[in-house]
């Protein structure tokens, strides 16, 4: 056996996980917001780690200086741009609180909750989430838009989303390692978190209008994401066309037997050129509408089967641990 190695420093109680691209205007709100908050609870050490996700403007020069003045920032600069959830995975991966609380840079979700949430951990809960209480800083179609999918993948899949529950939220170390057990590629964070049970309990609170800069979220990449996170749950949309088809080929049946006894009774008539028409072009649309579903999962396939990492990390600030 190995003897174990002496405990360099010790263990933080909090890591607040920060992932950020191109936010050089909102780090230093951030900063000044999150450390009132986070030395208010003087009952906890904490740290802050930074995700740079490939941003092209100041944020990693303008990180790497608060990190020189206050060893609890730390930074992980990834090669290009990966995404938010990746950021999230990394932060996951190389923060060493005793709790976690992933937390946007843009203060839409206001640093003073923490407070509440970690009232709650101390209760004895493993996960803490904010729940939205309205979402009026969205526009009117991203609030319906995402309503929709909520029920949808509600609907669909087995550990439900609590609706309106965003990714700000306080991690227990359980649950971090429960997700940092995970092998998979494609990773939707929202649906994992419920995936991992717990004892959990939400609270409501207003997200704010973010301090700087502009979402960067566009409607193309939100119908991706969902796209993610429902293939990533269920096989759902694999499994209902052999109901419908079997529906399908029942009703066929039943119409030909109609044809064959009205032939029989009243003879051979020609039309019905339309309706065949009808049946060809409705019946062809299905049946590529199942192979783009299908093309979908042999995709993610593909993806998962290569199995590359999930991020590339290159330069780390503060950092200690692989
Ligand atoms: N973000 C990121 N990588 C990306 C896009 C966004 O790390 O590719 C970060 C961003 O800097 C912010 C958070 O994810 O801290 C939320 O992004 P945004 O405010 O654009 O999304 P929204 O609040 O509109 O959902
Ligand atoms: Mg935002």
């Amino acid at each position: 056996m190995t003897k174990a190695k002496p405990v360099v420093s010790s263990v933080p109680d909090l890591s607040v996980i920060v992932s950020m691209y191109n936010e050089e205007d909102s780090l230093k709100s951030f900063f000044t917001e999150i450390q009132k908050v986070l030395n208010s609870l003087k009952k906890y050490s904490y740290e802050i780690v930074c995700i740079d996700d490939g941003s092209t403007d100041k944020t990693f020069s303008l990180l790497t200086q608060y990190a020189k003045k206050d060893e609890r920032i730390k930074v992980i600069k990834f090669s290009r741009n990966f995404g938010k959830e990746y950021g999230m995975m990394a932060g996951l991966k190389y923060c060493r609180g005793r709790a976690a609380i992933p937390i946007d840079v843009d203060l839409q979700d206001p640093p003073e909750l923490i407070e509440r949430f970690v009232e709650k951990w101390e209760q004895g809960y493993d996960m803490v989430y904010g729940i939205r209480k309205d979402r009026q800083s969205d526009t009117f179609l991203k609030r319906m838009t995402a309503k929709m999918f909520y029920k949808i993948y509600n609907l669909m899949t087995r550990s439900p989303i609590p609706y309106n529950a965003g990714d700000y939220r306080l991690l227990d170390r359980k649950v971090i390692n429960a997700i940092l057990s995970l092998r998979e590629n494609n990773i939707f964070m929202k649906g994992i978190f419920g995936w991992t049970g717990f004892k959990s309990v939400g609270i409501k609170y207003t997200r704010q209008k973010r301090v700087a800069g502009e979402s960067k979220w566009n409607y193309w990449k939100l119908w991706n994401f969902a796209l993610d996170g429902i293939t990533a749950s269920t096989t759902l949309p694999l499994r209902i066309w052999s109901y419908l088809g079997t529906l399908l080929a029942m009703s066929g049946m039943a119409y030909a037997l109609y044809i064959i006894i009205r032939t029989i009774i009243k003879g051979i008539d020609v039309p019905g050129y339309a309706s065949l028409l009808v049946f060809i072009l409705v019946l062809g649309g299905i049946q590529m509408i199942i192979l783009g579903i299908i093309g979908e999962y042999i995709g993610r396939i593909f993806m998962e089967v290569k199995n590359r990492p999930l991020y590339i990390v290159e330069e780390k600030v503060n950092i200690d641990n692989e």
